[in-house]
């Protein structure tokens, strides 16, 4: 497999003029970089675990875990240790490679609750698995303290544009969302940062997302692409369906430009028919979230025995874990 160069001097003008370009051309463009740097034939099957949901302080406009949002979301604390590792197991045996602990903080304090993710984080990674979490901001100390518990991976998505940022979110800084990433990479964690689409951005917001994903000095090993999971009670429930084309061309230009990253179809499956997930895969994602729990941290996802049948049907095999890949 001869691979593509890694660039991370990429312009808007260059990404613009791939994402613009016409639809089949663009998959097909985006398929061939994805058989260039990839084993196409294989797809990352992660599952997402909330450990703490709900009652989150900030303001995120798509999220019905914020508290200020009348949602159906029930504040469930802390899970306890053991009842997150009996999950991990079973994700394990159900096919998954890495798994994912989220909890609905604005930022990690360093307390007992760090503690305990501290001891989730080491019993998973003692199980095999690549352990990932996502618990909002974090400074460099804590990263620290993550990566030697043997965390692999760190998700904080960007969610959209620099630019679009501040209508989406009013209670952290694009900036600090940069921090953290940064954080997380100095300590030695691969970095898994996507975005939101459907939002009410605009597509030069989504090119622009991508432009600050693919010229970080090292690219996310992991891109998650969502489309919006509308939820009432939250600012954003009235926005149109993100359609399944729009992800395919977010998906093949973000392969286009990160060739050896992860691309993950994440949020916004449930609504999509096999057909329309394989235009996906063919479009260069390789990695989804499922589990047997049916959600996605708080929103409705496929369950992991209709997953292992699609792909099975599309001819495709769940990635075996790699020291090298996220
Ligand atoms: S996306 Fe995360 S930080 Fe934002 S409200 Fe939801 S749980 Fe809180």
């Amino acid at each position: 497999m001869t691979g593509s160069e890694i660039r991370n001097n990429w312009t808007l003008q260059e990404i613009e003029g791939i994402y613009n370009m016409p639809l089949l051309e663009l998959i097909y463009k985006a398929a061939g970089v994805h058989h260039r740097n990839n084993q196409t034939g294989e797809v990352q099957v992660c599952t997402l675990l909330s450990i703490k949901t709900g009652g989150c302080p900030e303001d995120c406009a798509y999220c019905p875990q914020a508290a200020r949002y009348h949602t159906d979301v029930s504040v469930q604390a802390l899970m306890q240790t053991d009842e997150v590792l009996n999950y991990a197991r079973k994700a394990k045996e159900a096919g998954s490679t890495r798994f994912c602990m989220g909890a609905a903080w604005r930022e990690v304090r360093s307390n007992r609750d760090f503690d305990r993710v501290i001891e989730m984080v080491k019993g998973v990674n003692d199980l095999g698995m690549e352990v990932c979490c996502t618990l909002g901001m974090l400074t460099e100390e804590q990263a620290l303290r993550l990566q030697e518990a043997g965390l692999y991976a760190y998700n904080h998505n960007l969610d959209t544009s620099e630019q679009y940022y501040e209508e989406i979110i009013s209670t952290r800084t694009f900036d600090n969302r940069i921090n953290t990433i940064n954080n997380v990479r100095k300590a030695g964690i691969t970095v898994c940062s996507g975005g939101i689409i459907g939002l009410g951005e605009t597509h030069r917001d989504r090119i622009s997302m991508l432009l600050t994903l693919a010229t970080m000095p090292k690219h996310p090993e992991s891109v998650p692409i969502n489309a919006l999971a509308r939820v009432a009670g939250t600012p954003l429930e009235d926005n149109e369906k993100v359609d399944t084309w729009e992800m395919v061309r977010m998906i093949a230009t973000a392969r286009i430009v990160m060739p050896s990253s992860m691309v993950r179809l994440s949020a916004g499956r449930i609504e999509m028919s096999e057909t329309e997930q394989a235009w996906c895969f063919m479009a260069g994602a390789n990695s989804i979230f499922t589990g047997e729990r049916e959600t996605l941290l708080v929103t409705p996802n496929p369950g992991v025995s209709e997953d292992m049948q699609m792909l099975q049907t599309l001819g495709l095999k769940p990635m075996m874990k790699k020291e090298t890949c996220c």
